[in-house]
């Protein structure tokens, strides 16, 4: 591997011992990845010929701002990055009373097919490294000038289809030399590959999990969302189940509400069914109009909330943020897609 910002403290520390460096410079090195560098040049502890040195055995690139929108009405913060290799991603900064909240994307594009969203029209171009998710980070707070407090991969792709990379991140965020950021404070999100839920309950990791649901039968939940054809309703929620019963953690479950698809009582009334014991929260998400597809927002958001929190089913409604700014998945990306052929991103 050539990715030294992928890399672990103890594999940088390796990288080095193998170029006849000592321990101490693997620590050095380490750390002034995690800081958002640009160049091998910026390390200013370290001797002129290991920066060349290194420069020729592990080259990296950082993102560059290809398109930056700011909300007028909220101040979130939306950049589509363009990457070493020409491919653009999103990552969205939204700032709450209890922090700042940085929403990365795990992969370019994304191969699982949801009919509502714009992420996954043009299927998946590739995954994204461990120092990619890292970067996103860094460089929104670098250029934000915000700290970041709390993380969510809930962007573009599906961070369960890119376990090992999306593991290694989060290995890399925790990382006392690097930022910090404690598994309490990042939620990852999932479609709902069931093998990797069930990886992610063996490794009772502190993160939030939440679920895309969208619908919990799966005759609904297999025409909008593909997935439920490898793995239905039930296996799901025998997964999320478990899940809980062995991380102790409250699953979160979004619900795109979408007009005549999944917004019936009797659909509210089999969330609780399912839910039945395990303390689940429904996040309601007015669902956001992507041109390519034919769904249309609710009209019974409340009427749906009040039926699930009359049987005790804790439901919130997600406060809709940058919705001046297309900040909502993949609809920024598609748009400089469709609208520049011309070459600011190569996909
Ligand atoms: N692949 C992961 C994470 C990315 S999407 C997942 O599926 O969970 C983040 C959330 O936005 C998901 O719940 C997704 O279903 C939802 N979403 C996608 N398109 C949407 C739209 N047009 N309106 C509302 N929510 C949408």
């Amino acid at each position: 591997m050539t990715d030294l910002k992928s890399m672990t403290e103890a594999e940088v520390t390796d990288a080095l011992r193998a170029m006849g460096e000592p321990a101490f410079r693997g620590k050095q090195v380490f750390t002034w990845l995690r800081r958002g560098v640009t160049s091998y040049d910026q390390m200013t502890n370290l001797p002129k010929a290991l920066r060349e040195k290194l420069a020729q055995a592990y080259p990296f690139t950082v993102p560059q701002v290809a398109r930056k929108q700011v909300s007028a009405r909220d101040g979130t913060i939306k950049y589509l990055w363009r990457l070493g290799d020409g491919n653009c991603i999103e990552t969205v900064l939204m700032r709450y009373h209890h922090g700042n909240t940085v929403c990365i994307s795990s992969q370019v594009g994304c191969r699982m097919g949801c009919a509502f969203c714009a992420s996954t029209i043009a299927g998946k171009v590739r995954d994204l490294t461990p120092a990619e998710m890292l970067d996103q980070v860094l460089f929104t707070q670098m250029d934000s000038g915000l700290e970041v407090s709390n993380i969510v991969l809930m962007g573009i792709g599906e961070p369960l289809d890119n376990l090992d990379n999306v593991l290694r991140f989060l290995e890399l965020v925790n990382h006392p030399d690097s930022l910090h950021i404690g598994m309490r404070h990042i939620s990852l999100s999932t479609c709902g590959l069931v093998p990797g839920i069930r990886r992610l309950s063996e490794l009772e990791l502190q993160l939030t999990l939440s679920v895309s649901l969208h619908a919990p039968d799966s005759e609904t939940r297999s025409k909008i969302m593909p997935v439920n054809r490898a793995y239905d309703v039930e296996t799901l929620f025998a997964a999320c189940h478990d899940y809980f019963q062995k991380t102790g953690r409250r699953i979160s479950f979004e619900y795109a509400m979408i007009d005549g698809v999944n917004d019936h009582d009797w659909q509210a009334d089999l969330i609780v069914k399912k839910l039945r014991g395990m303390p689940g929260h429904v996040n309601l998400i007015p669902l956001n109009e992507v041109e390519e597809s034919p769904f249309k927002p609710s009209r019974r958001l409340a009427a749906f909330q009040k039926r699930l929190e009359s049987q005790g089913v804790t439901a919130t409604v997600r406060r809709s943020l940058g919705g001046d700014i297309d900040a909502s998945c993949g609809q920024l990306r598609r748009k400089a897609m469709l609208e520049e052929q011309k070459g600011e991103c190569s996909q």
